[in-house]
């Protein structure tokens, strides 16, 4: 994880495509990962950096874009959805570890 301070992170507020996947999976707030970019709907950028999971979870998505390349990552991941669903998604599944391994640190530090 330390090589992605090298990369120029955005956060992006009120994304089209954040919307599009609050639409799809029908929740009231949304982050995803396009590539370096952490595309949000429904959520404030600073209500976001606050949630240590959350930003952890969407990192280990900047990451697999990193690991596979752009193209490789989004058809990888929708294959998986297809086959898996969202939950499952073994993408997903890492994201998720990477969430709760950041907000166990986070507490022990705190
Ligand atoms: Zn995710």
């Amino acid at each position: 994880m330390e090589d992605l301070e090298n990369l120029k992170l955005k956060v992006k507020e009120n994304s089209f495509f954040a919307r599009l996947a609050r639409i799809i999976l029908k929740t009231s707030n949304v982050a995803m990962v396009l590539g370096k970019t952490i595309h949000l709907s429904g959520v404030k950028k600073e209500e976001f950096l606050q949630d240590h999971s959350w930003v952890a979870h969407e990192l280990c998505h900047v990451q697999q874009f990193k690991e596979n390349g752009y193209f490789k990552f989004l058809w990888l991941y929708l294959l998986e959805s297809y086959r898996n669903g969202y939950y499952n998604n073994k993408y997903e599944v890492e994201a998720r570890q990477a969430g709760t391994k950041a907000a166990q640190e986070w507490r022990n530090l705190t």
